[in-house]
């Protein structure tokens, strides 16, 4: 033959390349005749099917093609001949291709020297063979007419198995991503799966979604939720961070359009479901062929759905871990991160923020500014501390910080707050009380530790000259105590073991009695006090069982009235301590005056004690009540006076009728300054016109003190201790009367 560069040529372009795709079809001659190689070769040089040509591969014994076919399988047409080595060489190397090598796809040509060989049915059939020819019958157009037969079917199975493997790995997909529950990694599950779909390098990928990832910051905005290969830095960052115009516009056309782009170089795929959209962009730097992009589109159809129940489940993640308003972590989140931080073994530093008079400020200001407020904190916090530490919301006043030390301590906290904060474009000023505690890489639940906090903060708020503290182990051993004293009083208050007991005050000149102080007393089941007033109003007023107690302690005085009006003819008053939480719960005006009507008590009877301290620390709310409460005619009394910090100009604003002088200016008459308290406040409530009541009253120097400076009424030992109604009575009948 004569054409051997033509040969060389051939030779070239088949050598080397591994998937000559674009070069030709591949074609693997299996001949033992050198004049059939040549031949072919010749005959195919103009051969075109679908705009390309054939490269050729040649074998030329059945042991050449099995090694060819070793390191290459990628042939799409096999021209075998049937005789070779051996009588069924070509017989046996189709077994081999298709049962040993497994290839399907392969189309085989068989060719034989022998015209009168008769290939057996059941080979043809079994072993899928396209076409058995005499090799006398390959003229050119016989060779082209069987090739392109063979290679159109080759194709069509191809595809068919494309698409096969496609939609198997759609379907394979499709269940893995179902699984993942995080946006983030369902993003990058995407990306994975459509570089394994497309044959691509996981890279020049990037997933937007309307809404930030995590939280509500710009709605309408697209963020990249997950990214690989050279985008890979800018997961959970604004779409419009991307450094490439061509992809983001490229997105956002196909968010716009919502639809597909398919573009020569790039494919975005847009995905839906419900509210949630999406976008998957991926280059692919050739045209994608039609069955790709087919594929493409199924795939976008069915991870739309897993696309839905993501954002889904991570909605409900972030409505379970986060504040609605400062959107925050709150904190069950905290709680998380608290758990995490201590399997850790992390040193670090928990507070806890309280903000002072956050109530007033919201009823004072109303809720919208009470709402910035919050808002303008969660900022601050973030803005000072968002680096170093976790910030969140624990309660509705309440937020919490964990980080190094450094940062965590009262001074870099107070001064996080130095400045006012805006809120709807009110600067206000904010004082805050801190709980601390320290993670010293102990082995304690989140849950624990956020308790210890909770303890520490607690006492700051009612330290009177703390704003922080830090948690120690005593506080916890403390607050349990202090919790099993309030069950217990809450369920021997239920089964009625409390009682109420009478103190009766008297005139310091002529004795004569003018009225009783109500006191609860515990009385424990073998005698004695469960504990002391002094010990359990505290906790009462702490837990709010003050308020329930308080109504029935009312209760009870008013109730003694009759019995007390026999013995007391003239001047009578029943004296009552009012708590705080009693005031606050509204209601409580309407709560006396009813009580007064049942139980028959004239105006001027019913005094209501209350501490200076109550009066002074929410003075608005009080003065309201304590106005209300003497135009129903209860008299009103400032207890424990001059324990407090209450100025002279705040007295005269308080709506009262009488002031007890605290028993601790009473006992320290004798050693001097007590005496000059006294005389003041004497002095003071006369001038005011205020009835002054000296609690304490112990010793007859005392009283002889006090009655000299002209003090009217006394309470105390010297006369009578705290009894039952009956011991009052009897007591009673036993005294000088008016
Ligand atoms: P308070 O209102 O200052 O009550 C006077 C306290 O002084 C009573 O203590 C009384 O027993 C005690 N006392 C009376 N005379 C003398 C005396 O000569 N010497 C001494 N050392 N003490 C005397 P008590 O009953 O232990 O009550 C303690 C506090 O508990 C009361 O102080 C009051 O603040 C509170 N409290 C008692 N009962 C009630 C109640 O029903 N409601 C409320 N909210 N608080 C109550
Ligand atoms: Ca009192
Ligand atoms: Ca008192």
């Amino acid at each position: 033959m004569q054409d051997d560069d033509l040969i060389t040529v051939l030779d070239d372009e088949g050598e080397g390349a591994l998937a000559p795709v674009e070069t030709g079809w591949p074609v693997l001659i299996v001949d033992d005749d050198e004049e059939v190689h040549l031949a072919t070769r010749y005959a195919m040089q103009t051969f075109r099917y679908l705009d390309r040509a054939v490269a050729l591969t040649h074998a030329h014994s059945a042991a050449e093609a099995r090694a060819i076919l070793a390191s290459r399988q990628d042939f799409a047409v096999v021209l075998l001949d049937v005789v070779m080595e051996t009588q069924d060489a070509g017989l046996q190397m189709v077994r081999h291709i298709r049962d040993d090598l497994g290839m399907s796809e392969v189309r085989i040509i068989l060719r034989t020297g022998q015209p009168g060989y008769a290939m057996e049915l059941e080979v043809f059939t079994s072993y899928d063979i396209n076409d058995y020819r005499t090799k006398s019958e390959l003229t050119q157009t016989r060779l082209f007419t069987a090739v392109i037969s063979a290679l159109r079917s080759y194709q069509q199975i191809r595809t068919i198995a494309e698409n096969r493997r496609g939609l198997e790995k759609i379907v394979h997909a499709a269940s893995d991503l179902m699984e993942l529950r995080a946006l983030g990694s369902f993003a990058e599950g995407v990306l994975i799966q459509l570089a394994g779909l497309l044959r691509l390098p996981v890279d020049g990928i990037v997933c937007a979604q309307r809404g930030a990832p995590t939280g509500p910051a710009d709605p309408q905005g697209l963020y990249v939720i997950g990214a690989a290969g050279r985008h890979a830095d800018l997961v959970a960052s604004p779409l419009s961070r991307v450094d490439a115009p061509g992809v983001v516009s490229a997105i956002e056309q196909c968010m716009q359009a919502r639809q597909h782009l398919f573009a020569p170089a790039l494919t975005v795929l847009y995905i839906r479901s419900g509210e949630s959209e999406g976008a998957v962009y991926l280059q692919t730097d050739s045209p994608l062929a039609a069955t790709d992009q087919q594929l493409l589109e199924v795939f976008a159809a069915n991870i739309s759905s897993c696309y839905g129940n993501v954002r889904l489940v991570e909605r409900l993640n972030y409505v379970a871990y986060h504040d609605g308003l400062t959107g925050l972590p709150n904190r069950s989140c905290f709680i998380r991160d608290l758990d995490a931080v201590a399997r850790a073994g992390e040193q670090v530093v928990i507070a806890l923020l309280d903000l002072r008079h956050f109530a007033d400020l919201n009823d004072g200001l109303g809720h919208d500014v009470g709402n910035a407020l919050l808002k303008g904190v969660a900022a601050r916090l973030l803005e000072r501390l968002g680096g170093a530490c976790r910030v969140a919301r624990i309660g509705a006043d309440v937020f919490g910080v964990v980080g190094p030390e450094a940062a965590v301590n009262p001074e870099s906290l107070f001064e996080v707050f130095a400045q006012p904060v805006d809120a709807a474009g009110n600067h206000l000023p904010l004082s805050i009380t801190l709980g601390f505690c320290r993670v010293l890489g102990e082995e304690r639940s989140g849950l624990a530790l956020l308790k210890s906090a909770n303890i520490a903060l607690n006492r700051a708020k009612r330290s009177l000259s703390e704003s922080y503290q830090y948690f120690v182990p005593e506080m916890e051993d403390r607050s349990r105590w202090r919790l099993e004293i309030i069950n217990r009083l809450r369920t021997d208050f239920r089964e009625g073991l409390l009682e109420v007991w009478f103190q009766p005050k008297v005139q310091l000149r002529g004795g004569v009695c003018v009225g009783v102080e109500a006191l609860l007393r515990w009385p424990g089941p073998e005698g004695g006090f469960v504990q002391p007033p002094d010990v359990f109003i505290p906790l009462a007023e702490y837990s709010g069982v003050i308020v329930d107690l308080g109504r029935w302690v009312l209760d009870s005085a008013a109730a003694i009235y009759p019995a007390l009006r026999q013995s007391i003819p003239g001047e009578l008053s029943i004296a009552v301590n009012i708590s705080m939480p009693q005031f606050l719960g509204g209601g409580f005006v309407d709560e006396v005056r009813e009580v007064m009507v049942r139980h028959g008590l004239p105006r001027g009877v019913l005094e209501l004690e209350v501490t200076e301290s109550v009066a002074m620390e929410e003075p608005k709310a009080v003065i309201g009540s304590l106005a209300a409460l003497r135009d129903a005619g209860v008299r009103v009394a400032i207890d424990d006076f001059g324990t407090g910090y209450s100025s002279l100009a705040h007295l005269r604003e308080l709506p009262i009728d009488c002031l007890k002088i605290d028993r601790a200016f009473i006992k320290d008459i004798a050693g001097g300054e007590g005496g000059m308290f006294a005389e003041t406040i004497v002095a003071l409530g006369s001038k005011l016109g205020l009835t002054i009541v000296a609690e304490g009253m112990e010793t007859e120097e005392q009283a002889g003190f006090l009655r000299g400076l002209g003090c009217g009424v006394a309470q105390g030992y010297l006369y009578a201790r705290p009894m039952r109604l009956p011991d009052l009575l009897a007591w009673l009948a036993s005294r000088p009367r008016h």
